[in-house]
C-alpha cells in the first residue's frame, strides 16, 4: 500500500492525516498551539509554533499508522489562508509573529486604501472586498512597522509566504518559494485573469515584488522534503488554500458543484469553471485550483455565525447542555413556531455586508418554548446559507443541484435535513469528514500519479448520507420571505460608532 501525508494547517490547530491508495485516511494526529492577542482585534501565531507543531503531527501520523516513510509517495499542504507570514531568507528566522486571517489591525490602511479609490480596482483584479481579512494590507503593516524590512526585501533577504509557502520552506530546508494559485488569489496581489502578481497592485501598495514567493500549479512536484525530518526524500506536491481543498476533497471538480462547511461559520464554495466572476455583494472570487492546465474558479461566501449561534445557546442562554443536544431538543417539534432568529451577533456577511446589523429573535408568543428557539437557531443556519447560494445565483453562475456538507456541524442530521428542506436541494454527507485533508492529499496524488485522473479520485469518495427535500416549494418560498422581513428587523441596528 502506498500513502499520501496530508498536512491540513489550521488556525488553532495543526493536523495530519494519512490517506492511502484507496482514498481511506488511515491515520489522524492533531495538535493544538498558542494564540495570541496583543491587542484588542489583534492575532498572531508565532510561526516557530505553527511548524512545530505541523512536524510533530506529520511524525505522530507515520508513528500510528506503522509504515516506513518510504511508502509515503507524497505530502501534500492545506493551510489556514490569508495569514501573512515574513522571514529572513539565509537564516530562515521569521522577522515577526505571523499576522492571521482574523487580525483586523491593517482596519486603517484599508481606510487609506478606499479613499484613494482603490476598492473598485481590487475587485475587478482580484475578485476580493478591500479588507484586512486579506494578505495585502497586513504585509503593508509589516513593511511601516518592522525595522529595515524594506531595504531586506529589496535586497532580496527578506521573504513574505501564506502558510502554505512558510510550511513548504522549511520542509524543503530553505530551497522552496512558492505558493499556488488558490493560496495567491487571497492575498489580494494576485490576478485572477492573468494569474500573476499584478504589478499595479504592487505599486499602489508599495510591496517589493523581491519577497514574494513563485506561483506554481496546486497540484506539481515542487521538490522533496528534507530527509532529516521525516526519514525518507518525499516529493512535496500539492499547495491548497483550506476551503478550496474541501472543494477539491468534496469531489466538487465540475461547474456548479459546491460544498459548504458548518463550523463556528459556514463557509460556502462553489465552482464557477474555467472563467473567473468579479462579484460584487460581498462575495468573493477565487482561484479553486490549478493543475496545471490553468485555473478553475470558485465563488465564495461566508457566513460569519453559524455553529456559533448553538454555542451561544449552549453558553450564554444555558438551554442546551451541548450542541449535539440541539439536535434531539430541536426534534421534539415540528416547526419552529413562527420564530425567527437572526444571529447577527457580529453584523452580517454576505450578500447583506452590514456591519451593523445585530442579533434578533422575532415572532415570539406566549407559547414559544426553548425548542422553538433551538430549531429556529439550525433554521437560521439554512437560511443564511440559501442566501449565499441565491446571490451565486444572482452573480451569474450555475445553480447547484446538489450541496455537499462537512464541518462539525453537518454531523447534525436534524441541520441538514432543514437545509435540503430550505434550499430544496437534497444535501450529501461524505463518509470521512477530513475533507481538507482528503483534497491535499487527492491534489498531491495526481501530482505523482498515484491516481491516473480525477475520474479515478472521484471514484474513491463515499457517501454516508443524501438527504432529499421533503417540504413543497411554496412552503419553502414562504418561509424564507419570512426570514428575509427578519433580517431587514436586524439590519442597520448599532449607531456608526458602535460597529
Ligand atoms: P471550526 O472548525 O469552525 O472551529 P468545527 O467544524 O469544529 O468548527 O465545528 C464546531 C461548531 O459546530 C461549533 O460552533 C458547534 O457549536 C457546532 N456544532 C458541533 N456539533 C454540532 C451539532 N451536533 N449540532 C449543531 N451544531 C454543532
Amino acid at each position: 500500500m502506498r500513502y499520501i501525508l496530508a498536512l491540513d494547517q489550521g488556525t488553532t490547530s495543526s493536523r495530519a492525516v494519512l490517506v492511502g491508495e484507496d482514498g481511506v485516511p488511515v491515520a489522524i494526529a492533531q495538535e493544538e498551539f498558542p494564540q495570541h492577542y496583543p491587542r484588542p482585534g489583534w492575532v498572531e501565531h508565532d510561526p516557530e509554533d505553527i511548524w512545530r507543531s505541523q512536524l510533530a503531527c506529520a511524525r505522530g501520523c507515520l508513528e500510528r499508522a506503522r509504515i516506513s516513510p518510504s511508502q509515503v509517495v507524497a505530502i501534500g499542504v492545506a493551510n489556514q489562508r490569508e495569514t501573512t507570514l515574513i522571514w529572513d531568507r539565509a537564516t530562515g528566522r521569521p522577522l515577526h509573529n505571523a499576522i492571521v486571517w482574523q487580525c483586523r489591525r491593517s482596519a486603517p490602511i484599508c481606510e487609506e486604501l478606499k479613499a484613494s479609490g482603490l476598492a473598485e480596482v481590487v475587485r475587478s483584479r482580484t475578485g476580493l472586498v478591500l479588507d484586512p481579512y486579506f494578505s495585502a494590507t497586513k504585509l503593508m503593516w509589516l513593511l511601516r512597522n518592522v525595522p529595515q524590512l524594506r531595504e531586506k526585501a529589496l535586497h532580496g533577504e527578506a521573504l513574505f509566504g501564506t502558510v502554505d509557502t512558510y510550511l513548504i520552506w522549511r520542509l524543503s530546508g530553505g530551497r522552496l518559494h512558492i505558493t499556488d494559485p488558490s493560496n495567491a488569489s487571497r492575498t489580494m496581489l494576485f490576478n485572477l485573469t492573468s494569474l500573476r502578481w499584478d504589478d499595479e497592485l504592487l505599486e499602489a501598495f508599495g510591496i517589493p515584488r523581491e519577497m514574494l514567493p513563485e506561483v506554481r500549479p496546486s497540484s506539481s512536484v515542487y521538490g522533496e522534503a528534507d530527509p532529516a525530518l521525516l526519514g525518507a526524500r518525499v516529493p512535496i506536491a500539492s499547495a491548497i488554500g483550506d476551503q478550496q481543498a474541501a472543494l477539491f476533497g468534496q469531489g466538487c471538480f465540475a461547474p456548479g458543484q459546491a460544498k459548504n462547511t458548518y463550523g463556528t461559520g459556514c463557509f460556502l464554495l462553489l465552482n464557477v469553471g474555467q472563467e473567473p466572476i468579479f462579484p460584487a455583494n460581498g462575495l468573493l472570487g477565487t482561484v479553486a485550483w490549478d493543475l496545471g492546465r490553468g485555473a478553475t474558479y470558485a465563488l465564495e461566501g461566508s457566513v460569519f455565525v453559524a455553529g456559533a449561534a448553538i454555542q451561544w445557546l449552549r453558553d450564554e442562554l444555558g438551554i442546551i447542555a451541548s450542541a449535539r443536544e440541539s439536535e434531539e431538543l430541536a426534534a421534539t417539534v415540528a416547526d419552529t413556531g413562527g420564530v425567527y432568529f437572526v444571529p447577527a451577533f457580529v453584523g452580517l456577511g454576505a450578500p447583506y455586508w452590514d456591519p451593523h446589523a445585530r442579533g434578533v429573535i422575532a415572532g415570539l408568543t406566549r407559547g414559544t418554548s426553548r425548542a422553538h428557539i433551538v430549531r429556529a437557531a439550525l433554521e437560521a443556519i439554512c437560511y443564511q446559507t440559501r442566501d449565499v447560494l441565491e446571490a451565486m445565483v444572482r452573480e451569474g453562475a450555475q445553480k447547484a443541484a446538489l450541496l455537499r456538507a462537512d464541518g462539525g456541524a453537518a454531523q447534525n442530521n436534524l441541520l441538514l435535513q432543514l437545509q435540503a428542506d430550505i434550499l430544496g436541494l437534497p444535501i450529501e454527507r461524505p463518509r470521512y469528514t477530513e475533507v481538507t485533508a482528503l483534497g491535499a492529499a487527492f491534489l498531491a496524488g495526481l501530482a505523482v500519479g498515484l491516481w491516473p485522473g480525477l475520474d479515478a479520485v472521484a471514484s474513491l469518495r463515499a457517501v454516508d448520507r443524501i438527504f432529499e427535500p421533503r417540504l413543497d416549494r411554496r412552503s419553502r418560498d414562504a418561509r424564507y420571505e419570512k426570514w428575509c422581513r427578519a433580517v431587514r428587523l436586524a439590519m442597520n441596528w448599532a449607531s456608526p460608532d458602535e460597529a
